[in-house]
């Protein structure tokens, strides 16, 4: 009963639609601008940003090049600000303003965190599951608004059943949606490096109430790190907007019928902006590189601090005081030593041996022993090394002796 009503809405909403088409000379007059999500609506979250920063973003500057570009076309905004809009009041505002056309701009995400490029939707059957997924993203925010069922003519995001439901729903301008997003889909490809998905039909509650020529277009992959950068980049956002500009232009020529040159898009890009943002960059790459050369010094400084505690005498030998012995491998800095100093440990059958200071003969290294002894290392000893290895002190004799000769 309940989809029986609906079907009836479905084609009482499309008759009235196309009675609604009036025979006076096409001209392009409005576009409504619908920057997605917003407010507690962030859309999809990236690594570095969320859909609804972006989609503002990339609406203000496809609205600023209209603006400037077109007039006296005039641009209607679902949000200006960073606040939320419910998904009917986006279309109703369409329909209202009597709209030419209104563009909807996301940002797509996937599991896949491979998966990359733009595509344009229009309200009609999705081909695919994945369609039906991508539409059903977008729509899941309406679960966020009150009383949705009743707003949305029952429509539940998470029920196939309606998902299939209004995939049936097709807008009474599919033929000029399906125009303008192809055109969209072309000027991404000629203008921007991003992988050209093609233009798709799903159930986009957007879409689905407005009537007008209207579409979703998903700009680029916010789950994709590479394409993430560019998103939020400058010049991707203006390469975006500038060819969904260049799309629109060409959408009104078909409109209107006149063929009109179009403009290229560096001149459409404003210089400025995007020479600023490259020195920014450069800036903060120069500022990475000295950090890390600084920090790539005083790694050199420890090591060399690490040599010079080590004093070995012209006869190649290191006398240090020996004062704790453990099966443990403790830190040089380890709190258990009480601060002692140039703490150098050898393992000798399986022990772990600690010695503490580092002098180039016997009676020095002796003299720190005493003052080792204050510290409660009663037993404390000296040690001499040769080539880190520890040799007997008649052995160090030796080596003296023969040297000294
Ligand atoms: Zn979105």
């Amino acid at each position: 009963m309940r989809y029986f009503l609906l079907i009836c809405i479905f084609f009482m909403g499309l008759s009235s639609d196309i009675y609604a088409q009036d025979s006076s000379p096409k001209r392009l007059k409005k576009i409504v601008i619908d920057p997605g999500h917003g407010g507690d609506k962030p859309g999809a979250v990236g690594k570095i940003s969320q859909e609804k920063d972006l989609n503002l973003a990339i609406g203000l500057k496809l609205g600023e090049l209209v603006n400037e570009h077109l007039k006296p076309c005039e641009v209607v905004y679902t949000r200006k600000t960073d606040h939320d809009v419910d998904l009917i009041r986006r279309s109703q505002l369409a329909n209202r303003e009597k709209a030419d056309i209104f563009i909807s701009i996301h940002c797509n995400a996937s599991r896949n965190h491979d998966a990359s490029g733009s595509e344009t939707f229009v309200m009609g059957l999705a081909k695919t599951q994945a369609n039906i997924e991508a539409a059903k993203k977008e729509n899941a925010d309406i679960l966020m608004e009150a009383n949705y069922a009743e707003k949305y003519d029952g429509f539940d995001p998470n029920s196939p059943e309606s998902n299939i439901f209004f995939s049936f729903y097709q807008n009474a301008y599919l033929e000029q949606s399906l125009i303008l997003a192809s055109k969209i889909q072309d000027q991404f490809s000629t203008n921007t490096k991003m992988l050209n998905r093609g233009v798709k039909q799903a159930p986009y509650l957007v879409l689905y109430k407005t009537s007008v020529p209207a579409i979703l277009t998903e700009v680029g992959f916010i789950s994709n790190q590479k394409e993430e950068q560019y998103l939020n980049s400058q010049l991707g956002q203006y390469e975006i907007a500038a060819s969904i500009f260049i799309a629109v232009l060409q959408y009104k020529n078909h409109l209107e019928g006149v063929i009109r040159p179009l403009p290229s898009i560096n001149s459409l890009i404003p210089r400025e902006a995007i020479e600023k943002e490259r020195r920014a960059r450069e800036k903060e790459e120069a500022a990475k590189q000295l950090a890390q050369k600084l920090k790539e010094s005083l790694n050199q400084d420890e090591n060399k601090d690490i040599k010079e505690d080590t004093i070995i005498n012209n006869c190649g030998l290191v006398y240090r005081v020996q004062f704790f012995t453990d099966k443990t491998k403790y830190s040089p800095d380890s709190s258990k030593f009480k601060g002692l100093d140039s703490v150098y440990m050898y393992n000798d059958s399986g022990l772990w041996k600690y010695t503490s200071g580092s002098f180039m003969d016997f009676s020095s290294a002796n003299d720190y022993r005493e003052k080792i002894k204050i510290k409660g290392y009663k037993d404390a000893f000296v040690v001499i090394f040769n080539n880190n290895e520890r040799i007997s002190l008649a052995k160090a004799r030796e080596i003296e002796s023969k040297i000294k000769k």
